[in-house]
């Protein structure tokens, strides 16, 4: 049997960075076994809809080099993958069911809902559907259609079934169907509800293997209960841990960035972004860290995929993001922070900055921080540096600093002078040069000093030194 995985995200806005996660699991275990992967867009819940949403979760995919093999854009023999567009096939077989005895109309009003609800919270009960209109007459639902009563479909969940299924991460889970409720399937507006939808479709898609997020692990019985009423094959399940904030919440905008968007534009790579989602869900068994998509596609095994909750870290990202970008060359990243760089600055001397600088660099937009004393006079604070060595002292490092600089220009030769001199003077080296390396850059940390002094250039030099005292 082929192996088919999907997501079947909703269009309800920004493509979320858990949808990602999602999907690269999706993605690889279909790749692995030579299958498809695809794309469903869950759209049933129209408050929630956002226009263009779809748009942006496939330009999202294809970032992360994640093409689905069927989609509303690229088409497929399962058709349509959007789910307005299949609502006469829900109902199909939503029907069918009605016919077979597994699913009834119920026309209780939200008043009565709400009633009986009250009460079995009131006597300490399980709030759920007491089956009312199970029990109506084929006269009275005729009835009742003909007055153009509005009404729901609900799914006959009969008490005291155990329902077992094998999760590929979690191993067996068991839940009793006593505590279920009809659910509805069919709402009144004609939509199906989600779990009517989604067991439809993943049927009729042929989806073998449903790789979900765990907080869908209580609908999965649910969903189960459904095939089961149709005679459905079940596919298998496999429930990725959430991504979790530090405090071990479910990842969200307060504490994290979630939205792909925010990802791209900060200037994280999409291999980095890619590799630490791995790294969070899945450990590599050579204990790898820094390893690609294909690497992964090849030795994923559901039983190294995380149960905890893994807490997104935005620093073990970060760390990631700088692997990526060592590992580029000079060429490429000039190509990379093209889109963020503010300076214009002359193809070859940009090609220096950039060598001198790259190993510094963990998101592309950084770049302008880390290189604008390059390109333009820096402020400087008095007060760090006087917090470093008097008034004087400064002076003095300033004015031997220009004069040797003057003299000599700068290279290897000016620098060994001025050690000399710090030694002689007894000045503590580092903070004499920190001294020049803050007058001159305005940071405390740079590229090695004599390196970007040389691109910075003698003249400028001399007069940031100026400047400085
Ligand atoms: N539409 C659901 C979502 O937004 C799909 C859940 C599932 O994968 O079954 O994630």
């Amino acid at each position: 049997m082929r192996v088919r995985t999907r997501i079947a995200p909703s269009p309800t806005g920004d493509p979320h960075i858990g949808t990602i996660y999602q999907a690269l699991f999706d993605y690889a275990y279909a790749k692995q076994n030579k299958g498809n992967f695809i794309l469903r867009v869950e759209d049933t819940d129209r408050e929630r809809f956002v226009e263009g949403a779809t748009q942006k979760i496939l330009s999202s995919l294809k970032w992360f080099s994640i093409e689905p093999d069927e989609s509303p854009v690229h088409g497929g023999d399962f058709g349509p993958y959007v789910q307005s567009e299949r609502l006469d096939i829900y109902k199909k077989y939503i029907n069918d069911l009605i016919l077979k005895k597994e699913a009834y109309l119920c026309f209780c009003t939200k008043e009565r809902l709400d009633h009986i609800r009250e009460e079995q919270i009131k006597n300490k009960q399980q709030p759920k559907y007491d089956k009312h209109c199970l029990n109506l007459t084929k006269k009275e639902i005729d009835d009742l259609i003909n007055k153009g009563t509005p009404s729901v479909v609900r799914l006959n969940v009969k008490p005291g079934i155990d329902i077992i299924f094998n999760d590929l991460i979690r191993g067996e889970i068991k839940i009793k169907t006593d505590s279920f409720d009809d659910q509805v399937l069919l709402k009144s507006d004609g939509y199906p509800t989600y779990h009517a939808a989604v067991v439809i479709d993943d049927h009729l898609m042929k989806i073998t293997h449903i790789i979900r997020g765990e907080e869908w692990i209580s609908s999965t019985p649910k969903h189960i209960l459904l095939y089961k009423a149709f005679e459905w094959d079940i596919p298998m399940f496999a429930h990725l841990s959430l991504l979790r904030n530090r405090d071990k919440s479910k990842i969200s905008k307060r504490h994290n960035n979630t939205s792909i968007d925010w990802y791209k534009k900060e200037g994280y790579l999409p291999e980095a972004l890619t590799n630490y989602l791995l790294l969070l869900g899945w450990s590599h068994p050579e204990g790898k860290e820094v390893y690609s998509l294909d690497e992964f596609i090849k030795k994923f095994s559901f039983d190294r995929v995380s149960k905890g909750g893994p807490i997104f870290d935005i620093d073990k990202l970060n760390w990631i993001n700088g692997v990526y970008i060592r590992s580029k060359s000079v060429i490429e990243i000039k190509k990379l922070i093209k889109p963020y760089l503010i300076y214009d600055i002359e193809n070859k001397k940009l090609e220096e900055i950039i060598k001198l600088i790259q190993d510094r660099l963990k998101k592309l937009s950084e770049i302008n921080d880390l290189i604008s004393f390059f390109v333009e006079t820096p402020q400087i604070d008095q007060e760090i540096l006087e917090n470093i060595i008097s008034k004087d002292k400064i002076d003095e490092i300033c004015d031997i600093s220009y004069k040797t600089i003057e003299d000599k220009g700068i290279n290897r030769d000016t620098e060994e002078t001025l050690r000399n001199y710090a030694i002689e003077k007894g000045y503590n080296i580092g903070d004499f040069f920190m001294i020049i390396r803050i007058v001159t850059t305005g940071k405390k940390a740079t590229p090695p000093l004599f390196d970007t002094l040389s691109i910075i250039g003698k003249k400028e030099t001399l007069k940031r030194l100026k400047n400085g005292r």
